[in-house]
Parts: C-alpha cells; structure tokens; sequence
C-alpha cells in the first residue's frame, strides 16, 4: 500500500502534549495494520506568529494541502491575546477550515460508563448517551452577507448578520449526516427553526429530498429549541444529530457537557480533500508544560482520523475499546480522576493506550 501522508500540527500550550500521544497511537496502529504511515510536522497558531508572524505559513497550509489527514492540536494563549484579529492564532485554525472547505464537522459525545459520575446530569438521564452532532462549518450565520454596524446620530445603533444557505450547501451537509448515520444506527435528526426562518425552510426541503437517496435511514426534523431541550432531559434518543453553523456549535457545546470532561472529546472536520482532526478542548494554560493533560480527546481523534482518512474502521474501534479498557482498570488522568484512581499524566496514559493496543493485536 502507498505510504500515507499526516501533517501533524501540534499547535500552542497542551497541544503538542496530546498530540505527541495521538502520534503514537497511530504509529502502534499502522504497524499492526500493516499500512505506512509518514509523519510531518508543521507550525500553526501562537507559536507559528512568534516564528513567521503568521498564524498559519503558506509552509503548513502547503503540507496540509499535500497530506493524506491532518492531527491538529490546539491553538491559542494568553501570550497572543493582545494581536490584532488578523494574527491571533485562532485565525489559523479558522484559515485552515477555509482553505481546506472542511464544512463538516462531526463531534461524537459518548458516555463511558465509568465516568457516568462527573457528567452533571443524572446517571439515570445520560447513561448510554452516544451521539454524533455534525455541525455545518463554513456557512450561515457565521458568514452570510450583509453584516456590519450601522451608527446613528441619535448615538444608537444597528447591527446585522445573516443567516443564509444554499440549496448546494445544505444538500452536501446533509448527505454527510445521513453517511454518518448510515455507519451507525442509521437515525438521523435535523435540526432547524422551520416554524419562524426561511433559511430553516429550505433546509427542510433539501434534507427531505436528500433522504429520498438513504430510505434506510430514519429521519427525523427537530426544532432547535425542542432538540436542545431533548438533550439535557433524554439524550439517548439520538444517534446522529444535522444542524446548520449555529445551531450546531451551541448543541455540540451542550452534548458534550453530557459526557464530563473536556479531555475526553475528539472530532473531525470533513468536506474537501483533506481531513482534519483534533480534540475539542482548548491549548489549556493552566495546565502547560506539567505533563498533566489528558491525551484521550487526542487519540479518540486519531481513531477518527483512522476511521474517516484511512478507512481503518476496525483499528478506530480497537482504539476507542483500549481506551476503554485503560479506564476500567481504573486509571485516571487528573481532570477525570475520582477517589481511588490511580493518576497518571500525560505520557503514562498514551503509553497505556498503547501497551492495550499491543495486547489486542
Ligand atoms: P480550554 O479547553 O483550553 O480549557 C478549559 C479548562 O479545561 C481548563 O481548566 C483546562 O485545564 C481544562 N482542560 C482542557 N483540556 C484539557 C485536557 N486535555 N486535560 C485536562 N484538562 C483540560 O479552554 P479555554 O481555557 O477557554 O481556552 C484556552 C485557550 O485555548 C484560549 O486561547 C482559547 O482561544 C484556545 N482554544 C483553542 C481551541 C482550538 O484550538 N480548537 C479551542 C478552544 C479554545
């Protein structure tokens, strides 16, 4: 088999702590799948700025172009507050998902039953929550034209935004909902606000007509006020959720709160010729450079990135069940850990990870 291509940009703060334990991942899995896996490394956000000036270098944005997936890890602190908007680097990530059209983003939110006690809901209301919100990425409201402020002479104000969509962008997002569900248990629920927008409107009449090419799939169109309701009081009774930009980044927020911590969520950014993948926690200042963080959110990404790049299904699900095992035998980074956890860091839980992976071979 060709050798397959990972741009890893590890990115500000924890990032290239968890990042490095997503790599070796990979490295164990594509040894024991037999496939050849190459890896690049390459500079993006605060840390990109303090070497080039740019958040993202023509340089990292060219390797991710030429690469089969990229692992991302995060961008971002303190140090780069005070730049101006253009060179903050949050910009680079936002670049990236532009250059790259990844319009879909997929956020899987899946309890583990030993960890049912730090989700703040009851364990009776989460327990078996396992969900995949995929948010549309690069339309909307986010985006959509006109915006701007307008200033009054009486001193008052008016701002706009737009929330618009065409029928090409919702058809494209929606089959990637109605993929995605297929490879699960095959229900999908679209969410938008027909009651009261147009643009919600014409999303129902696109998702309608695509479901006629998946009759396998059971659809279902929620409002997002009902589904956002829905997720707190009866969570496992979705499997696959669609929103447009907005609606997406607020329930995606919510689901993952369901499942505890940060440290444990990963996801994937679809659309264009390259995917990219990385937790959805932040570079974390606090916790920097003490080898504390949790790598779990990193490797479930890879186990995406398996899955979804390199078409490794079985090998993504060998990671997520050794991860799993590494949890039942009650090890515990320390944002996850609870009385009687045995507390390990960063390196020692990829390491873990690993040494499950090798006994499962
Ligand atoms: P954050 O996710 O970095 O941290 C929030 C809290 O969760 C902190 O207490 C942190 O210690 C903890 N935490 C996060 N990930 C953890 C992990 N893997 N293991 C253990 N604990 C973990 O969010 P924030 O504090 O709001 O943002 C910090 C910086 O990260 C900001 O500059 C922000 O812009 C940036 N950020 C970047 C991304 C990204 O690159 N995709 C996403 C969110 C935030």
């Amino acid at each position: 088999m060709a050798t397959r291509r990972i741009a890893v940009l590890p990115g500000d703060g924890i990032g290239p702590e968890v990042t490095g334990e997503a790599v070796k991942v990979l490295k164990t899995v594509a040894r024991q799948a037999g496939v050849a896996l190459e890896f690049e490394d390459a500079l993006v956000g605060g840390c990109a700025v303090d070497a080039t000036g740019e958040p993202l270098p023509a340089k990292s944005l060219d390797l991710c172009r030429k690469a089969d997936a990229i692992m991302f890890g995060s961008v971002g602190g303190p140090k780069w507050d005070g730049l101006p908007q253009e060179q903050k680097p949050e910009r680079g990530l936002l670049a990236l998902r532009k250059e790259l059209d990844l319009y879909a983003n997929l956020r899987p939110a899946k309890t583990f039953p030993m960890l049912i006690d730090s989700s703040p809901l009851k364990r009776s209301v989460v327990e078996g929550t396992d969900l995949m919100v995929i948010r549309e990425l690069t339309g909307g409201l986010y985006f959509g034209e006109p915006r701007g402020i307008e200033k009054f002479a009486d001193g008052g104000a008016r701002a706009i935004n737009t929330m618009a969509y065409t029928s090409r962008e919702i058809e494209r997002i929606a089959r990637v909902g109605f993929d995605v569900a297929r490879k699960r248990k095959k229900k999908l629920a679209s969410v938008d606000k027909a009651n009261v927008l147009i643009v919600s409107q014409l999303w129902r009449d696109v998702v309608n007509r695509v479901a006629q090419d998946y009759p396998d799939v059971t659809l279902e169109h929620i409002l997002v006020d009902n589904c956002s309701m829905e997720l707190v009081a009866r969570p496992t009774r979705f499997d696959t959720i669609v929103a447009e930009n907005t609606f997406g980044d607020i329930l995606s927020d919510e689901a993952a709160i369901l499942v505890g911590s940060l440290g444990m969520l990963p996801s994937a950014s679809l659309g264009g010729a390259v995917a990219l993948y990385e937790p959805v926690h932040g570079t974390a200042p606090d916790i920097a450079g003490k080898g504390i963080a949790n790598p779990i959110a990193a490797i479930l990404s890879a186990g995406m990135l398996l899955k979804y790049s390199l078409d490794l299904g079985t090998h993504a699900d060998r990671v997520d069940a050794a991860v799993l095992r590494v949890l039942e035998q009650g090890y515990r980074t320390r944002d996850i850990g609870a009385s009687g956890a045995k507390v390990v860091g960063t390196g020692e839980m990829g390491d873990l990870v690993v040494k499950e992976l090798e006994a499962s071979a």
